[in-house]
């Protein structure tokens, strides 16, 4: 079979909801992967960064090896040997007191607002069924429908309403709007510090601890969501630290695997997650012992391959390498760590064009809001990688 013969299968037996690129992956290691005509690329999307690890990272395909001959499913009904230790080690890692384990980054969030409308109800004694929470416009935070329900997107929302009500939109960056959008029935305030899928935004230097400091004041929780933006992709392990904030609840999820399995998990003090008793939620998969086993070793390659580090500093390679590009078609670039949006001119005909010439060229990239080519990486590229792809993006951004 070629590419053809998969895309044709594809189309005719999956449901069309996503429009990917026309390269059909057959093998991956690290930075590259191989299509199913033997053809080489570099990947530069790294799974909106769930690869941070790379493909295939050795040390997680032992480890899933090894555990998934030991024991992969027990459920929450028992316990299990690797859940206490991700947790420990989870929070050791990240100063927080407790974990809750679940599969899939739109669970995570799910959970992080359950949490916080029962914190609302029961510990600041919001009335029942008044709690509100604050979101941010051009957010993404994944595709159940309670989180549908305060997308700025309306393709996402179109037909699948009735949607959840309790959540209130503000504009992303503007500190004034988040303050007047607060009642005394506020439970939350739920942000990426940068937001990814929206096209990496980075708000205002002090964004962040504003309105940590107004969440504070009003007692107000403030959820980071950190599924993309966390577990080093910014050059921190968390990009809420750029502003030295410490939120009350984080969700982690993508790069918590490092590509290998779905898991996720929200992050939190001991009294926000101590509102969940026995049966208040739960999940099948959460929390089993092959993801936990998965995610320990995912997180220890972060912090012994300085995955972070290695972001920070190639990342500010990779953006002053970018400024010196020539291009009649580029707005600006913003970013942090190695992730960059290249903003292209309304002219120029949106991103996707530029995506499929990259990719003719062997460097996998993906548009995100028409105008906005993504650069996203494995942390684990190296230096010299990093010159290979700048060839090809100069090249596309100077020819096309
Ligand atoms: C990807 C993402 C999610 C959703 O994660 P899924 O695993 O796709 O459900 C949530 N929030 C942010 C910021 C994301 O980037």
């Amino acid at each position: 079979m070629n590419t053809t013969d998969y895309i044709a299968l594809e189309n005719k037996y999956g449901a069309h909801n996503y429009k990917p690129l026309d390269v059909v992956i057959k093998r991956g290691k690290g930075v590259w992967v191989k299509d199913v005509e033997g053809k080489k690329y570099m990947d530069f999307l790294a799974a909106y960064s769930a690869l941070n690890q790379g493909h295939c990272h050795p040390r997680l395909v032992k480890v899933m090896k090894k555990q998934s001959k030991k024991l992969a499913l027990t459920s929450r009904a028992f316990r299990n040997d690797q859940l206490p230790l991700l947790a420990k080690e989870l929070c050791k890692l990240t100063g927080y007191d407790m974990m809750l384990p679940m599969n899939s980054g739109a669970e995570a969030v799910e959970t992080a607002i359950k949490a916080a409308r029962k914190w609302g109800y029961k510990i600041k004694k919001v009335p029942r069924n008044k709690a509100e929470i604050i979101v941010c416009d051009g957010n993404f935070h994944g595709r159940t429908i309670t989180i549908i329900s305060f997308s700025p997107e309306d393709q996402y929302k179109d037909g699948f309403q009735p949607l959840t009500k309790g959540f209130k939109m503000v504009p992303y960056g503007d500190i004034a709007a988040f303050e007047e959008a607060i009642t005394e029935n506020t439970v939350a305030f739920l942000v990426e510090p940068i937001q990814g899928e929206g096209g990496v935004i980075v708000p205002p230097k002090g964004y962040l601890k504003k309105a940590s400091q107004l969440c504070k004041e009003k007692n107000i929780l403030l959820i980071a969501d950190e599924i993309q933006s966390g577990l080093g992709r910014t050059g921190k392990l968390f990009a809420y630290e750029h502003e030295h904030v410490k939120p009350d609840m984080v969700t982690i999820g993508k790069a918590l695997s490092g590509g290998m399995y779905p898991v996720s998990a929200v992050l939190s003090s001991s009294e926000i997650l101590g509102v969940f008793n026995p049966g208040d939620h739960g999940s099948t998969y959460g929390g089993n012992p092959l993801a936990c086993a998965i995610a320990r070793k995912a997180l220890k390659i972060i912090v012994d391959e300085k995955l972070s580090e290695r972001s920070a500093k190639l990342g500010k390679y990779l953006m002053e390498r970018l400024k010196k590009i020539d291009s009649k078609h580029v707005d600006f670039y913003r970013g942090e760590g190695l992730w960059i949006g290249i903003v292209l001119k309304k002219e120029s005909g949106g991103a996707r064009r530029f995506c499929e010439a990259l990719m003719e060229r062997g460097l996998l990239c993906k548009e995100t809001h028409v105008n906005v080519i993504r650069l996203a990486p494995p942390l684990v590229i190296t230096k010299k990688e990093i010159d290979w792809a700048l060839e090809r993006i100069e090249n596309v951004l100077t020819m096309l």
